[in-house]
């Protein structure tokens, strides 16, 4: 049986890659070694470090005053990082509000500096974008955060805020490399690397470098962007590992076509996928706005949410869905329901997989 994995994240690796790092996992290029037994300053390790980062630079077309920094710590250590190195002695940081991991990040700013949320969608449970002309920006903020995907919500933005010469910076955990992004227009991007890059344990940061080395007082030492980028990520022990897996995506995307393919095939997944939702009369419900559906997360409830007829039926879905191996389902606990994440990994016989199961349970339980 062919198995295809809907997590969210730690999330579906193309199998070509698992395939390839299990061939390599006792001699890497017959060094004699693993990568995981590799000094990080040795000459194997710094050419694939150094190699996984031109990868990265061609694909997503990064400027050269940009760095990239590959850490640990998650998404979640960089909800501090960012205040405490971009606050820059300003007052106070603009966020827009779309749902939970922008949440988190609001909150964690709050421990070093103002913070202005210059929109919300909370009125309506999360489940749109907020029109830009709407927004409060502050001519004045030390930047503007927001998540370009929210992957428990299931909210994408398919555009880019222009905000004059405020630094934008983006949570891209969930959708980074799924569709173009002219990085030019950021001051700093962020993404985990458990949805669309690689093993978690790697967070990958990409930074303006005017941006480096003002970073507020007692700062420590491994926060500091600036130690990080002067040190080219070697500063102390990286994700050696990761960032080996990293690569190999990266090569990945390369060799089929880039982003910009990349971006069709997802664009074609997500259309299948919500197709078969819409066209169920209602036993298939996503509450996100038409214009604002994810291509990745698809959270979706089945007729009757809520009530515990529903509950029971959520569960048989679950275990046919598993019985088929179309696994990882379930929603997030605080939406519940179900979610597929269809990430760039996802081949588009595994939706195709899930949409002729989904019509079938449909079919007998409608
Ligand atoms: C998963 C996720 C995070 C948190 O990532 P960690 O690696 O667990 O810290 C933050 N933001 C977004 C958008 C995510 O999808």
């Amino acid at each position: 049986m062919t198995i295809y994995n809907f997590s969210a994240g730690p999330a579906v690796l193309p199998r070509e890659i698992l395939l390839q790092a299990q061939a390599e996992l006792l001699d890497w290029h017959g060094s004699g070694m693993s990568v995981m037994e590799m000094s990080h300053r040795g000459k194997e390790f710094t050419g694939i470090h150094a190699q996984a980062e031109a990868d990265l630079r061609e694909l997503m077309g990064i400027p050269a005053n940009y760095k990239v920094l590959f850490l640990q710590g998650g998404a979640h250590l960089q909800f501090s990082m960012i205040p405490l190195n971009l606050l820059r002695g300003k007052a106070s940081a603009d966020y827009v509000n779309t749902g939970e991991w922008s949440k988190k990040a609001i909150g964690e700013a709050h421990k070093f500096g103002g913070v202005n949320v210059v929109a919300s969608n909370a009125d309506r449970n999360c489940t749109y974008v907020p029109a830009f002309d709407a927004w409060q920006c502050d001519p004045d903020a030390a930047y503007l955060h927001y998540t370009t995907n929210e992957t428990i919500g299931g909210v994408e933005f398919s555009w880019v805020p222009v905000i004059g010469d405020v630094p934008l910076v983006a949570d891209m955990s969930s959708n980074i490399l799924s569709r173009p992004y002219d990085v030019s227009k950021f001051g700093l991007i962020y993404a985990g690397a458990q949805k669309n890059i690689g093993p978690a344990g790697l967070v990958l940061v990409i930074v303006r470098d005017d941006l480096l080395g003002q970073a507020q007082a007692g700062t420590p030492t491994m926060l500091d962007y600036k130690i990080h980028a002067d040190a080219g990520s070697m500063y102390n022990t990286p994700p050696t590992y990761g960032i080996y897996i990293a690569g190999l995506v990266f090569q990945w995307l390369k060799k089929n076509g880039g982003i910009a393919a990349m971006e069709r095939a997802n664009i074609a997944k997500a259309e299948l996928l919500y197709a078969a939702i819409d066209a169920s009369g209602g036993f298939y419900h996503c509450p996100v706005a038409l214009s604002d559906r994810s291509r990745m997360n698809v959270p979706f409830t089945l007729k009757n949410s809520g009530t515990p007829k529903d509950a029971a039926l959520d569960g048989e879905f679950l275990r046919q869905a598993d019985a088929r191996g179309l696994l990882q389902l379930k929603g997030h606990r605080s939406v519940g329901g179900m979610r597929a994440s269809i990430y760039n990994a996802m081949p588009l016989e595994g939706v195709q997989a899930l949409v002729d199961f989904m019509n079938e349970f449909a079919g007998k339980h409608g």
